[in-house]
Order: C-alpha cells, then sequence, then structure tokens
C-alpha cells in the first residue's frame, strides 16, 4: 500500500475510534472551571470541565461530552489525552501547535508532543472542517481564562 493510502487508513482508524469510543467523556462535579463551544456551521457543540491544581498552574483533571461531527469529537477526545495533567503553559503551546498544523500555518514546535493530533493535519484543505478541529481547544481556552476574571 502506498504511503498516502496508509496515512488515510490510519487517519481513518484514529478518527473512528476516538469518535466512537472517546477518551475522558464525562462531566466534572463542581467546583471546577466549564466552558460551551458550538460551531454552528457543522453543527458540533462541545462542553469541557476541567480541574486546576490547587496553585491553579496545572490541568489536573479535565473531561468534555459533545455531540457533532467526527472530526470535532475525535479532536477533543485526543486533546483530553494529550493536555490532561500538564501545565496550563505546556497546554498553551500544544494548543499553539495544533493550530498551526491544522491550519497549515507553518511547522510546529513540538512535534512529537502531538502525536496522533497530527494526523489531522489534512483538515486544512476544509476550512469549515478547522472550526471543528479547533473547537474543544477553544473551550479549554475559554475555560481557563474565565479562571482569570
Ligand atoms: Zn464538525
Amino acid at each position: 500500500m502506498p504511503l498516502s493510502e496508509e496515512l488515510r487508513d490510519l487517519y481513518q482508524q484514529v478518527i473512528l475510534d476516538h469518535s466512537r469510543n472517546p477518551r475522558n467523556h464525562g462531566e466534572i462535579p463542581p467546583p471546577c472551571l466549564h466552558a460551551h463551544g458550538d460551531n454552528p456551521s457543522c453543527g458540533d457543540e462541545i462542553d469541557v470541565w476541567l480541574r486546576l491544581s490547587d496553585d491553579g498552574q496545572n490541568i489536573d483533571d479535565l473531561k468534555f461530552t459533545g455531540q457533532g461531527c467526527a472530526i470535532s469529537q475525535a479532536s477533543a477526545s485526543m486533546m483530553t489525552q494529550k493536555i490532561k495533567g500538564k501545565s496550563k503553559t505546556q497546554a498553551a503551546a500544544m494548543r499553539e501547535d495544533f493550530r498551526r498544523v491544522v491550519m497549515g500555518d507553518g511547522a510546529p514546535a513540538d512535534e512529537d508532543a502531538l502525536g496522533e493530533l497530527i494526523l489531522l493535519e489534512g483538515v486544512q484543505k476544509f476550512p469549515q472542517r478547522v472550526k471543528c478541529a479547533m473547537l474543544a481547544w477553544r473551550a479549554v481556552e475559554q475555560a481557563l481564562d474565565s479562571a482569570k476574571a
């Protein structure tokens, strides 16, 4: 099988697996940070719940619920796996790297840290899909911003 076909197969397997069996799915009871994000052009909705460490610097727990297309749900599932347990600074760096990948906006600073998320780079050809892929990440950013207020 040519490499491009192999990659497409892998992409489909990973997206389907995460959208059918989302990781870190559910809600965190309060007190926690929460944000809701929606993407009306596709009909995707994501709610994220975060619990920070006592010093407010680390994302100790992170869960999501949502509905919508496979890309939005798979991106949310993979995101929770990557940034749960990380510091807010690391999570922000990963979000910026992921944004670059899905928008085709330069090389990520730390490609290895993104892992399977790199497979979503194909969405850069479809501007509507970029919103699907970024939805959960924007919701986390929003939830973190609500803590500063
Ligand atoms: Zn979508």
